[in-house]
């Protein structure tokens, strides 16, 4: 029933997951915020996967529920939504996220969902909510200047504080959470859904605004998520200045040609002011295929970020995939050999799961020559993958001319079981439950 006058978000349950409730749902409180600043007569409530679908009477108290959704979760989503709308037809169910972007014709033809919000969610829920929404899917952005100015995301209600405190992250010990400094990405790799995504960065006031609620909530570390934060010295310096100001510890994101662009500048300034790792997507250890993706970096440049970053003791953590576009013995030899010799302290190595939004799957949608073949295995004709599976697993929908899936299968299990990264450390950690139960029997005689 709109207009609303009270609202729940809802982020979708993710039991493939190793650990869903590590980094809370940041975008949740941003959207609660503003809601809460151009609707103030709305209740907003940010809930989490917390649900129980059987029982979702207590649904009857909103008037909207907003549910966000990445692709690896759309059947959750649709239960959910159905169920939401069992227990309370009268309830408005907007569904939003990253899949609903990429994949909003296939939610279009799922009458559970009342609208689609396939962009940045803020005017498009103040416009649901006021009831004054022209179409069922409504695709607005926020400007630069809105992102500056827009309010910053609640971490200082009691919902929030409640919903946060769920999520149990360490960084090096110290209990941590998330923060956004910008949106989008201007790289333009082939493979990855945020490439050529416009930057739009949030003010410095209201960075150190953030930085006080997480400081007096009690955390002593962020993740700071942007897709690319080391991406400019001269941008991140003010930055850097406030988390050290607070003696807050960090981690980041990072590219390698942004990384070393700046010789050892960046790693300095970053571990000066409380860096204590680096995440960055190296991808592969070999140029024909940071090429074939467009990476835009060399090996050697991947190889020196690690270089830098450790000489000023910030750890490195490199993001590994296999079966890009290309792939074949010869190159995931110098996957290997990076992995090996770079000195990186840990990785997290994917296969490639070529998902709606990106430049690869375009290519293979429309018959574009290029060596990789699909083979979704979900019952709707799509990948059923997602990165971070339980169990440290990953998918295997892709082969290259040169390897199968089961090649790629194999080569990921070597790498994985051979080097012990901390990232996959239950998946190695299974391996020796395995080899433990197996020789206990002999053991005893
Ligand atoms: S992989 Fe990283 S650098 Fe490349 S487009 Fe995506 S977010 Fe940007």
């Amino acid at each position: 029933m709109l207009p609303a006058s009270n609202l729940l978000l809802l982020s979708c349950r993710s039991p493939f997951l190793d650990d869903a409730k590590v980094y809370p749902p940041l975008a949740n409180f941003y959207l609660k915020s503003y809601v809460e600043r151009y609707l103030p007569d709305t209740r907003v409530i940010v809930g989490d996967d917390d649900y129980d679908v059987e029982h979702l009477a207590w649904v009857r108290d909103y008037d909207a529920v907003g549910i966000s959704i990445m692709t690896p979760q759309r059947h959750e989503a649709l239960r959910l939504a159905a169920a939401i709308k069992a227990a309370s037809p009268r309830t408005t169910v907007i569904a939003g996220g990253p899949h609903v972007k990429h994949y909003w014709q296939d939610l279009a033809r799922e009458p559970v969902f009342d609208f689609l919000v396939p962009l940045d969610g803020e005017k498009a829920l103040v416009a649901i909510l006021a009831g004054q929404a022209s179409s069922r899917t409504l695709s607005s952005v926020l400007t630069r200047e809105e992102i500056a100015t827009q309010p910053r995301p609640d971490r200082t209600s009691d919902n929030a504080i409640q919903i946060l405190r769920r999520y149990r992250y360490l960084l090096c010990g110290r209990p941590a959470t998330t923060l956004m400094t910008a949106r989008g990405c201007p790289e333009r790799c082939t493979f990855c859904e945020e490439a050529l995504t416009a930057v739009r960065w949030s003010s410095l006031d209201s960075i150190g605004h953030q930085l006080d609620d997480i400081r007096a909530a009690g955390w002593r570390a962020v993740y700071i998520f942007d897709d690319l934060f080391a991406i400019s010295l001269p941008k991140i310096q003010p930055i850097c200045q406030q988390l050290s100001k607070r003696e807050l510890w960090y981690r980041c994101n990072a590219q390698a040609r942004y990384f070393t662009k700046w010789g050892e500048d960046m790693a300095q300034l970053l571990a000066n002011t409380g860096c204590v790792e680096v995440a960055f997507g190296a991808e592969s250890g070999s140029q024909r295929i940071l090429d074939n993706v467009q990476k835009r970096c060399t090996v050697e440049q991947n190889y020196q970020t690690v270089r830098y970053a450790k000489k000023y003791g910030i750890q490195v953590k490199a993001f590994i995939l296999l079966g890009l576009p290309g792939e074949n013995a010869g190159t995931l030899a110098e996957t290997e050999a990076f992995i090996r010799d770079s000195g990186i302290d840990d990785f997290q190595c994917a296969v490639y799961m070529p998902f709606r939004g990106t430049a690869i799957r375009q290519a293979l949608d429309h018959g574009t020559a290029i060596d990789l073949q699909l083979r979704p295995a979900g019952s709707d004709g799509e990948i059923t993958g997602a990165y971070g599976i339980k169990g440290g697993q990953t998918a295997y929908e892709v082969r290259t001319c040169a390897l199968s899936a089961e090649d790629l299968r194999q080569h990921r299990d070597h790498l994985v079981s051979r080097y012990r990264p901390r990232s996959h450390r239950s998946s190695w950690q299974n391996e020796d439950c395995f080899f433990d139960e197996a020789i206990s029997p002999y053991a005893d005689v």
